[in-house]
């Protein structure tokens, strides 16, 4: 098997405490981290980085059977390196060997809008062409990062790795910007796949895309991430619009004999759609219009409501929906649920009032607090 490599130095006035802090973080991003001959071995996938200190320079050899590959771990290195040094203590890095010129991201993917449907009046179902599609067919990772060019462009411009390892934006004014969305549903073999938005018209980019799209337009596709379903005995489905594309997803895909109960949140009847789900799972759907006005959010009702035994061990809960539900939701489900988090993926798709960056931010500030 051909192996790749590049090499960098890194002149530093710490290194030995730059390698340890940049060990300790990748090791949290399930790299493999050991010592080898008095060498630091860092294991990302596939491939490998071969860390050194020597007279106040950390040198990086990384290796990799291809070229993402290889443009990942040079990315990962380079990246952390920049962020746990001292600010502006490092310039001019530079890579040598294989990979060195300017490329597209390692995890990125060029998709061409095939066709558009209105599923519902607030709800698109875009359908893409790309190549390459194999690792986003995973249960396991459902969510993409779509890299969404400003309208109007005649050639989009796409973030790009450039020759120290590093990613490099576009202009200002040719500058994608990057969004969450759920694979809705995939075919490798004929490389296409379909998105959902929700229409939600007040102007951010990723509702503004799914408005215009037509076939032809290009967007970029980044990822997959996320956890995957956790077997279980019985599962409690809870989302809003925004989690009803990986809801009805994972409804498609479950074994046949699967049981559970989907608590659908959305604006009104008009927002119901046909899901394919097993026959032991009762899907309920709860319209916005029918609740009173400043009262407990729809999904925490249902939650709330729920007749069960407490801390039912064979059971699993997916919810994913606005932030305030997702906080009350959480709070109620953390004291009902045995507090191991295997037993519950609850999470904050979106937030009232706030753009997708600035939620972004808000939930690492609440991470660091807590
Ligand atoms: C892992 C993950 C997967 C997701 N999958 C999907 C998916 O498959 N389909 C989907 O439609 N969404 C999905 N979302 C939610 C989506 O990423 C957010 O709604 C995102 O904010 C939309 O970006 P935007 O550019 O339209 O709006 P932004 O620029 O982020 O926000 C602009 C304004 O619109 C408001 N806003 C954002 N979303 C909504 C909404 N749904 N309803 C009403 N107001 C809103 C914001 O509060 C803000 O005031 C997912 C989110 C995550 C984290």
């Amino acid at each position: 098997m051909t192996t790749l490599s590049a090499e960098a130095r890194f002149s530093l006035a710490d290194p030995a405490a730059l390698l340890r802090a940049l060990c300790e973080h990748l090791a949290e991003h399930h790299a493999t981290v050991s010592e080898r001959e008095g060498a630091t071995l860092i294991a990302l996938d596939a491939s490998h980085a071969v860390l050194q200190v020597a007279e106040g320079v950390l040198s990086a050899r990384v290796e990799a059977p291809d070229l993402p590959g290889l443009q990942a771990m040079k990315l990962a290195i380079a990246s952390h390196v920049i962020e746990l040094a001292p600010p502006g203590s490092v310039a001019g890095i530079s890579w040598e060997g294989d990979g060195s010129s300017p490329s597209l991201l390692p995890d990125f993917q060029l998709l061409t809008v095939t066709g558009t449907e209105l599923l519902t009046p607030h709800m698109r179902r875009i359908r893409f062409r790309g190549e390459d599609l194999a690792r986003f067919d995973s249960l396991e990772a459902l969510h993409v990062r779509l890299i969404i060019p400003p309208a109007g462009l005649a050639e989009p411009a796409w973030p790009m790795l450039g020759e120290d390892g590093l990613v490099s934006q576009p202009p200002a004014d040719r500058r994608p910007v990057v969004r969450k969305y759920t694979i809705r549903e995939i075919d490798v073999a004929a490389g296409t796949l379909a998105i959902d938005f929700v229409l939600h018209g007040d102007a951010g980019p990723g509702s503004a895309f799914a408005e215009r799209a037509a076939a032809g337009d290009l967007i970029g596709m980044a990822g997959p991430g996320g956890r995957g379903l956790r077997e279980a005995e019985r599962y409690l489905f809870l989302a809003d619009e925004t989690g009803l594309p990986a809801v009805a997803r994972m409804l498609a895909c479950l074994p046949r004999e699967a049981q559970g109960q989907a608590f659908l949140e959305i604006a009104d009847a008009q927002e119901e759609q046909a899901l394919d789900a097993p026959a032991g799972f009762v899907i309920r759907w709860l319209h916005r219009d029918q609740a009173a006005p400043g009262g407990t959010p729809p999904l925490l009702q249902a939650f709330e409501e729920l007749d069960w035994e407490q801390d039912e061990p064979g059971l699993y809960v997916w919810a994913a929906m606005e932030h305030e539900a997702f906080r009350q939701v959480r709070a109620a489900a953390r004291q009902r649920l045995r507090p191991a988090r295997d037993q519950h993926l609850i999470v904050s798709y979106w937030r009232n009032g706030l753009s997708e960056e600035q939620h972004t931010l808000e939930k690492k500030a609440a991470a660091r607090a807590a």
